[in-house]
């Protein structure tokens, strides 16, 4: 490997000049094996994040991310490789029924997921709501249930992108979180070291979203998916509306509630955001994988996997061959409190980052690494933006172990939804598509 002075590559960021791959390479090398100090690495982020990396250093820095570990190979399998990643919203619980929906057709499914992060919760930590369900399987344990299964829904090991293991708590210390092609590459670099073939994004906007504008989720979905495609696997993107919390549960417990009420064709019209949501992003799975030839008819399969209970079935044989009993149980809360309306109208909109917010203050999320998580917390909605209500109609339950978080969020949220007289326009659930074809 070449040598650079370390000091001297910061100055050309600093300067906004181009790194080639061998000054990438070097920094990431150098700093995973700890010779390169947090405090240079930290000051070369600084200066990304005000000058930027052009779409080819972006490149570059995930393919170094992706080689610090391991990088895995499922191919042994001879299905299409495939998993999605969402950016993050409130309520955001698609992943716990999409893998095993799409594994319902048997493509290879190695979803590596995530935790909560700021107002957003996470799959891991819905997951583990469920007892006795284990997400740390190490990694001997992550290939000989895909090899089994084909289909794992697990966090990221220590072997796996560990450059992006240490950059991600430097960043969250240094404040250099909010730069896209530094997002675009943590996020890639994990996704391309699954092996993947094909990958679906659901990339959010609104005030639930890390990116509150449509303009910012179309750009950082064009730098995941070049990335991607630079990187050989095939990428679509779906623009999807986060101006309200997805469905209606909001929690660890009250989310996988929600799916599996889905799954047993039990679920509300006020779930069918969820539910229409999940079964879009199965269809492009299926249609990107080339087991339709349309994408209607990959909808109309997610629907027959979905209606006829085998993505019931396969959620229940995941969960169980990773540590769940057979017949699991969620945890109840001892304590709940109803929200309701203050005066009649339609529901017009949520603060959905601070509804986000209230749910981890009430429980159901961590302020520091280390808390521990109550997994009954969190909200059940029963109005959504459009919904007609009259006067002290119940509009939402908060639910807790502790009584005092339950009543302070109980008055939280009722602060967060906003009633008007007038019935607010109408927002599409999927905004735009990017298909495959737009990063060449
Ligand atoms: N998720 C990630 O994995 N990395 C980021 O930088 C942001 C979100």
């Amino acid at each position: 490997m070449s040598s650079f002075l370390p000091a001297e590559l910061i100055k050309k960021k600093r300067r906004g000049e181009e790194h080639s791959r061998e000054e990438i390479d070097f920094l990431v090398q150098k700093f995973t094996s700890g010779e390169l100090p947090d405090y240079q690495m930290s000051a070369w982020l600084m200066a990304v994040v005000w000058k930027g990396l052009s779409s080819k250093e972006t490149s570059i820095l995930t393919d170094c991310m992706r080689r610090s570990g391991e990088v895995l190979d499922f191919s042994q399998r001879g299905k299409f490789i495939i998993d999605k990643h969402s950016t993050g919203g409130v309520g955001d619980k698609t992943s716990l029924i999409l893998a095993p929906l799409v594994a319902c057709a048997d493509l290879t499914v190695p979803m590596m997921a995530g935790r909560g992060l700021g107002h957003t919760g996470g799959t891991l930590d819905k997951l583990e709501a469920i007892s006795g369900m284990n997400v740390r399987l190490s990694l001997t344990q992550f290939r000989a249930q895909m090899q089994k299964m084909g289909v794992a829904i697990v966090g990221q090991t220590k072997e796996i992108c560990p450059a992006d293991m240490k950059l991600y708590s430097l960043r969250d210390v240094t404040g250099t979180v909010d730069s896209i092609p530094l997002i675009c590459a943590s996020i890639m670099s994990k996704k391309l070291a699954e092996g993947l073939n094909g990958l679906v994004l659901d990339v959010k906007y609104g005030n639930g979203a890390f990116m509150k504008t449509m303009a910012d989720a179309r750009a950082l979905a064009m730098g995941l998916g070049q990335i991607g495609s630079d990187n050989g696997i095939q990428v679509r993107a779906l623009l999807t509306n986060m101006n309200q919390p997805l469905g209606t549960h909001i929690g660890n417990a009250l989310e996988v509630e929600e799916c599996v009420a889905i799954m047993k064709n039990e679920s509300s019209p006020l779930q069918a955001d969820t539910r229409d949501l999940t079964l879009d992003l199965a269809a492009h799975m299926f249609h990107l994988a080339k087991i339709d030839g349309t994408l209607p008819e990959s909808r109309r399969r997610a629907e027959r996997y979905l209606e006829s209970g085998q993505a019931l079935e396969k959620f229940h044989q995941i969960c169980s061959a990773q540590g769940a009993t057979l017949k699991w149980q969620l945890p109840k809360a001892r304590h709940s409190a109803a929200v309701v309306a203050p005066s009649a109208g339609f529901v017009s909109g949520f603060a959905t980052e601070r509804v986000g917010l209230a749910s981890l203050e009430a429980g159901a999320g961590r302020r520091r690494a280390s808390d521990s998580i109550d997994y009954t917390a969190g909200f059940v909605l029963h109005a959504k933006i459009g919904s007609r209500i009259e006067k002290g109609q119940l509009l939402a339950e908060v639910f807790g172990q502790n009584q005092n978080l339950v009543l302070e969020s109980q008055q939280k949220l009722s602060s967060l939804i906003q009633i008007s007289p007038e019935a607010p326009m109408e927002e599409p659930l999927v905004a735009e598509t990017l298909l495959e074809d737009t990063w060449n």
